[in-house]
């Protein structure tokens, strides 16, 4: 997969992306540790968009993640921090299995603090906790569908001609065929290191641009639905990184006739998952009407400027400024799944959040319209 861009062979590129590489490694990560355990603390850097990482080790195995020190790393090379106050703080606050090290390493998700223990700009998971917390009353479900696209290295989506276009759109979506996808392996490997990882990953499909695919995580409840859909996110830059392929979160990578990316939001409510749950699903649509803008501005890490290229109406998506909903269509901003709708009641789908959004943000969002509005 490691094909040199252009014809010419650059050596960094080669090295890295080497298969040779890989095999030696495996001779080494099958090593005893002899009772060490390595924890890869991750986290989410200055743009709110990217994610960092780096090891501890430990002479003990991890069960719970409270049994993990708070640790820091240096905010002046990740845009969370000036000089002269350069530490910034790492709280462990969900943790996995560690796909890339077998055995009992661990990833440890953490919430980013400054020198005063209070969140960062980029931590947005505080204020999301406070809220489900708030409605924990409720319930609240999530699914959501992460759209992505590969890229290769000169960024042009992975597999498309150089410099140029496949067909037209059409055959792609959940497509089969040599002509019809690029990338499977790094589906593949990626659903795998989730399940083992022990993320609630639901699906993957081929998406309608070529290139471009989904996974799905859910349905997770409250704050888990932020924290497992980062850690997915993590461990795809990780696979990708491994086959020498980029993975981009843009809401429209490719201008033109080609879809952007989402990642639409599915959401429930106990009482929506009861049986005549529909007319609470009818409620919570009624909501959402009402503050649509504001809701466009949680959709993604630039107030709104993100999707602006991606809802324009066309491409399965409804224009940034209009609401609308709708069963089963999905021009609309929410969509009623057909099988909500026959069954009268489960949950709805929201279609704005835009592919690089920060799944906190628009959970605490939903939580917040649909469930404590009018209550308190
Ligand atoms: P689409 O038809 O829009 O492509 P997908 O099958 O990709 O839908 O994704 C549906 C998502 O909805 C999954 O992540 C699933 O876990 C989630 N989901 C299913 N039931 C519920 C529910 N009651 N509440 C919230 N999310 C749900
Ligand atoms: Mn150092
Ligand atoms: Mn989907
Ligand atoms: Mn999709
Ligand atoms: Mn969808």
């Amino acid at each position: 997969m490691a094909k040199s861009v252009r014809g010419f062979k650059r050596k960094h590129d080669d090295d890295r992306h080497d298969t040779s590489f890989k095999s030696i490694l495996d001779r080494y990560i099958s090593l005893d540790q002899c009772g060490i355990v390595q924890v890869k603390y991750i986290w989410i850097d200055g743009t709110g968009e990217d994610m960092r990482g780096k090891t501890k080790t430990f002479d003990f195995i991890p069960q719970n993640v409270n049994e993990l020190p708070i640790w820091n790393f240096d905010g002046t090379s990740t845009g969370q921090a000036t000089g002269d106050e350069s530490d910034v703080f790492l709280k462990p606050v969900a943790m996995f299995k560690d796909p890339f090290r077998p055995g009992p390493n661990k990833i440890v998700l953490c919430e980013t603090l400054n020198k005063n223990y209070e969140p960062t700009s980029t931590n947005n998971r505080r204020k999301c906790l406070e809220v489900m917390i708030k409605a924990a009353d409720q319930k609240p479900w999530f699914g959501m569908e992460q759209e992505y696209t590969l890229l290769d290295s000169d960024r042009w989506p992975y597999g498309w001609p150089r410099g140029g276009y496949p067909a037209p759109q059409g055959p792609y979506y959940c497509g089969v065929g040599a002509d019809k996808v690029y990338g499977r392996e790094i589906v593949e490997a990626h659903a795998r290191a989730c399940m083992y990882a022990g993320i609630k990953i639901s699906g993957t499909n081929a998406e309608t641009m070529p290139a471009q695919w989904e996974f799905q995580v859910g349905p997770c409840e409250g704050i888990d639905m932020g924290d497992q859909l980062w850690v997915a996110r993590y461990i795809l830059h990780r696979i990708c990184e491994e086959f020498g392929v980029i993975c981009s979160l843009d809401p429209k990578p490719v201008l033109g006739d080609w879809n952007g990316a989402g990642c639409h939001a599915n959401f429930s409510t106990l009482k929506m998952r009861e049986s005549g749950g529909y007319k609470y699903i009818d409620e919570a649509i009624v909501k959402l009407s009402e503050v649509h803008l504001e809701h466009i501005a949680y959709y993604d890490p630039h107030g709104g400027r993100d999707n602006e290229r991606r809802l324009t109406g066309a491409h399965e998506t409804e224009t940034i400024d209009a609401f609308s909903s709708g069963v089963a269509n999905r021009q609309c901003s929410i969509r009623i799944p057909k099988q909500c709708f026959d069954d009268q009641c489960g949950y709805l789908e929201d279609r704005r959040p835009s592919s690089n959004c920060d799944p906190y943000t628009v959970t605490s969002a939903l939580v917040k319209t649909c469930c404590l509005t009018g209550r308190d």
